[in-house]
C-alpha cells in the first residue's frame, strides 16, 4: 500500500479554485443527502493549545476520514492562531489509507471555495461589488475563490489594521491584476457592497444591520465555535439564515446562538443548508431585496472532498508523465 503525502507547497499546487469550488458543491450536496455526521470534538491539551479531531464520512464519494489540528497561537504574528495538522483520507470499500495531506493548506482554500460556492447560489446576479473584512489568510484565499463566481467590478478591503490591509490589497492587486481598494471606514465599506465576507477573528461585531443595504448577501465565516460573534443580533435577526450543516449551526454557531438566547430567533430560522440549495431542493436567495446569510463552521467533509480532488490530479498527471514516457 502507498500512501500519498501532500505538503503545504503541493496541496496550493493541486488545489487549483475552479476544480475546489466544484468539489465543495459535490461534498455539500453530498452531505445534505446523507446521514448525519459527528461534530467536531475539541480537547484542550495545554494552555492556548486545542486539540481539534474531526471524523468524517464522505458517503457518496466513496471516501472516509478525518481531519486532526492543533489550534495555537502564531508564536510570529502575535494574536493570530495556527491551525496545523493533517487530512487523512481512507478508501471506503477497502480501508486503506489513500492520502495524507497539510490541513492548514487544504483549509485555507477550501472554506474559501465553499464561501464562493455559496455565494453563487445566494448572491443577487448582478452583484459587482465585494467587500472583505479582514485580511489575514482567509482574506486571500476569498478574494481568490470569489473572483470565480461573480465578475466583481470593485473589490473592498476592510482591516482593523490599515498596514495589514495595505500590504494584502497591494501584492494580491499585483499578482491578480486586480484593482482592491483598502477601505477604512468599515461602514462604507458595508454600505457599498453587494456581498460581504467576515473573515475576522474578532470577538465583538464587526458589522451591523444598519450598515448592510437591502439584498446584500453575508458569508460569515470567521467565528467558529461558540462565544465569538462578527455581525450583530440584528444581522443575523434579518437575514435568510443558511448553513453549512444544520445540527453543527445550532450546536456551534455564535451569532446565531446569540440572537436566540436574546429570544428574537428559535432553531427555525435556520432555513436549510446550503448542500440543499445546491441539490435544488431548497430554495436560495428569494426576492432581490432580500439579505441572505450563509454561515460557515466548515465541515470535515469539505476537507475529504479536496484532499479526495487533488489525489485524483495527482494520479492524472503521474499516469499522463508515465503514458508520455512509454
Ligand atoms: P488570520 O490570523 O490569518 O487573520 C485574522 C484576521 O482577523 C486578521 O486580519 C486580524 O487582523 C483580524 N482580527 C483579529 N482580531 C480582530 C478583532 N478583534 N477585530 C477585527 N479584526 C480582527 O486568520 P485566518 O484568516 O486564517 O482565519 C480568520 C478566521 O476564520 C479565524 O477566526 C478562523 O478561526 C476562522 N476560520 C474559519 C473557518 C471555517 O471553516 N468557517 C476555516 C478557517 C478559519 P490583524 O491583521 O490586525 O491582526
Amino acid at each position: 500500500m502507498t500512501i500519498a503525502f501532500y505538503d503545504a507547497e503541493v496541496v496550493k499546487h493541486l488545489l487549483d479554485y475552479p476544480g475546489c469550488i466544484g468539489a465543495m458543491r459535490d461534498a455539500m450536496r453530498a452531505l445534505s443527502a446523507g446521514k448525519a455526521q459527528p461534530l467536531r470534538q475539541v480537547v484542550t491539551v495545554a494552555e492556548k493549545t486545542l486539540f481539534g479531531v474531526m471524523p468524517g464520512d464522505l458517503i457518496a464519494m466513496d471516501s472516509f476520514g478525518a481531519k486532526l489540528v492543533s489550534v495555537t497561537e502564531d508564536q510570529t504574528r502575535p494574536g493570530r492562531a495556527r491551525h496545523r495538522g493533517v487530512v487523512v483520507t481512507f478508501a471506503a470499500h477497502t480501508g486503506e489509507i489513500e492520502s495524507i495531506a497539510d490541513a492548514e493548506a487544504v483549509t485555507s482554500i477550501r472554506t474559501a471555495c465553499a464561501t464562493a460556492a455559496a455565494t453563487d447560489a445566494l448572491a443577487r446576479t448582478n452583484a459587482e461589488v465585494l467587500a472583505i473584512f479582514g485580511a489575514g489568510t482567509q482574506a486571500e484565499t476569498h478574494i481568490r475563490a470569489l473572483r470565480h463566481v461573480r465578475d466583481f467590478r470593485r473589490i473592498l478591503l476592510w482591516s482593523r489594521s490599515i498596514d495589514t490591509a495595505t500590504a494584502l490589497a497591494t501584492r494580491l492587486s499585483a499578482e491578480l491584476e486586480i484593482a482592491i481598494e483598502v477601505e477604512p471606514d468599515a461602514r462604507r465599506a458595508a454600505a457599498e457592497a453587494d456581498v460581504i465576507c467576515t473573515v475576522t477573528s474578532a470577538t465583538e461585531p464587526i458589522l451591523y444591520r444598519a450598515w448592510v443595504r437591502d439584498g446584500t448577501h453575508i458569508n460569515l465565516v470567521g467565528s467558529s465555535f461558540l462565544g465569538p460573534v462578527e455581525v450583530d443580533t440584528a444581522l443575523v435577526v434579518e437575514s435568510r439564515y443558511i448553513a453549512d450543516y444544520r445540527p453543527g449551526a445550532l450546536a456551534q454557531a455564535s451569532e446565531l446562538a446569540k440572537a436566540r438566547a436574546a429570544g428574537l430567533i428559535t432553531d427555525d430560522h435556520v432555513k436549510g443548508e446550503i448542500g440543499a440549495i445546491f441539490a435544488g431542493i431548497l430554495i436560495g436567495r428569494e426576492s432581490h431585496d432580500q439579505i441572505t446569510m450563509y454561515k460557515s463552521l466548515g465541515h470535515v467533509v469539505q476537507d475529504l472532498a479536496a484532499v479526495a480532488y487533488l489525489h485524483g490530479r495527482a494520479i492524472a498527471a503521474s499516469e499522463n508523465n508515465i503514458s508520455g514516457a512509454l
